[in-house]
């Protein structure tokens, strides 16, 4: 058990963008007894979920499904798929991006980052942490890789380290207008069931994702959406591989097995999470997370602080990255936070640390802890002496009562 020196009464507020706050049902679904990994109500667990999987990422072909965190599963979609000193171009648009080229340099791949170059808009960051991908930068790159040397491009769909999206479908229409034929690679670690994804229509050979952000599972699962294009591409890719290879789970997951033991009551908890999703309806799903970032949003606008993300059109739905004004440590702030009102927040960062901090909406959320959530770090921000234009809670309040949506809606009893 979690050792705490004292006895905290009501829930922690869990708002970081990942891991999400779990909501109960998946809590009590994973409680049950661990069950054999080989026996038959494992293999119809297995299919149950698998089956299901392939809705939520919008495909036909495989997922698979690795006891990981999401970290594993950014180096299974490239170990799968390459073979040493391969190039492949990857965008960065923050510390994530980032951190998935570091990965791809220290397996041996030959690593070109770009990055939209612009105007600096004098905020502690570079421009290009604050918007999306610029498809027309990666459709240049690689119309002119004559050679085709790059053998793929790797976006991230939703940056979590500054609340920034990235518009998949552009850039599969720019690899298209290039008439290249590296591979896709997407990172939807935190996008997946908050934003709308489609791994087959969007042309992704490979998606990765994770099970503790939009999925509201605990941390401990990583995924690989897989093209046909992607499968094959595996047979004549030669990084070392073993754990992570395709083949063989792909091959036993036709019967709903693992070659190796899974993480039984974490897939309990998938498949209800799953079972939550298809329930409410992917579109309803989306439209929440939009919802909620909006309110989110009205609060921070009323206190006049900026937001990370400079482009309206690729907000995120998952979170929002809150600029602290100069001389404020964005740091100090959230740890007063903490320690005040047992609220957490994202940190900053990579190069924002220090000077912005991150507000989840995703997980087992609704308008009342968004509003709590808020009015945490409104009453945090007055403590530290942070100068505010106004009440974000009053402006998160307007706005959810002025935009219905956020409740059961109507009884059917009256
Ligand atoms: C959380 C996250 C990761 C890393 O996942 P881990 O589970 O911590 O390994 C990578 N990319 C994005 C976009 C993320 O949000």
């Amino acid at each position: 058990m979690l050792q705490l020196d004292f006895h905290p009464t009501g829930r922690h507020f869990l708002q970081i963008p990942g891991p999400s706050p779990v909501p109960d049902r998946i809590l009590r679904a994973m409680s049950l007894p661990t069950i054999d990994h080989r026996g038959p109500e494992f293999g119809a667990l297995g299919l149950k979920v698998l089956a299901k999987l392939r809705e939520v990422f919008r495909t036909k072909h495989p997922v698979v499904v690795y006891p990981s965190s999401g970290t594993g599963a950014w180096e299974a979609a490239l170990v799968n798929t390459l073979s040493a000193g391969d190039h492949v171009l990857m965008v960065e648009t923050g510390h994530f991006a980032a951190l998935w080229a570091k990965l791809a340099q220290r397996l041996g791949l030959k690593v070109e980052v770009i990055a939209w170059e612009g105007p600096d808009e004098h905020l502690p960051v570079a421009p290009n942490w604050r918007r999306g991908v610029d498809a027309a930068l990666v459709e240049r790159r690689l119309r002119a890789d004559a050679a085709r040397s790059i053998k793929a491009v790797c976006v991230v769909h939703n940056e979590t380290s500054t609340g920034v999206t990235s518009d998949i479908a552009a850039v599969r229409r720019a690899i298209d207008a290039a008439g290249h034929p590296a591979l896709f690679m997407v990172d939807t670690i935190s996008g997946l069931a908050c934003a709308d994804y489609r791994h087959d229509e969007w042309g992704v050979d490979v998606t990765v994702s994770g099970s503790q952000k939009g999925l509201m599972l605990p941390p401990g699962i990583g995924f690989n959406a897989i093209s046909p294009r992607a499968l094959e591409a595996a047979k004549r890719a030669t990084l070392p591989r073993s754990y992570f290879a395709w083949d063989e789970i792909v091959a036993m997951n036709k019967d709903g097995y693992w070659p190796y033991t899974p993480n039984t009551n974490l897939l309990y908890g998938l498949a209800e999470s799953l079972e939550m999703l298809a329930a409410e309806g992917l579109p309803r799903v989306f439209a929440r997370h939009q919802r909620w970032a909006a309110g989110v949003r009205a609060a921070v606008a009323a206190w006049g602080l900026p937001i990370q993300c400079a482009d309206p059109a690729v907000y995120s739905p998952v979170l929002t990255g809150v600029i602290t004004p100069p001389g404020v440590d964005a740091d100090a702030l959230r740890k007063l936070i903490h320690e005040r009102f047992d609220l957490s927040l994202g940190t900053g960062l990579g190069k924002v640390k220090g000077r912005m901090f991150r507000i989840g909406h995703l997980g087992d959320s609704n308008d009342l802890t968004l509003v709590a959530t808020l009015a945490g770090c409104e009453m945090g921000m007055k403590l530290a002496g942070v100068r505010l234009a106004g009440s974000g809670v009053a402006a998160a309040m307007e706005y959810f009562a002025a935009h219905p949506g956020g409740g059961r809606g109507s009884s059917p009893a009256g």
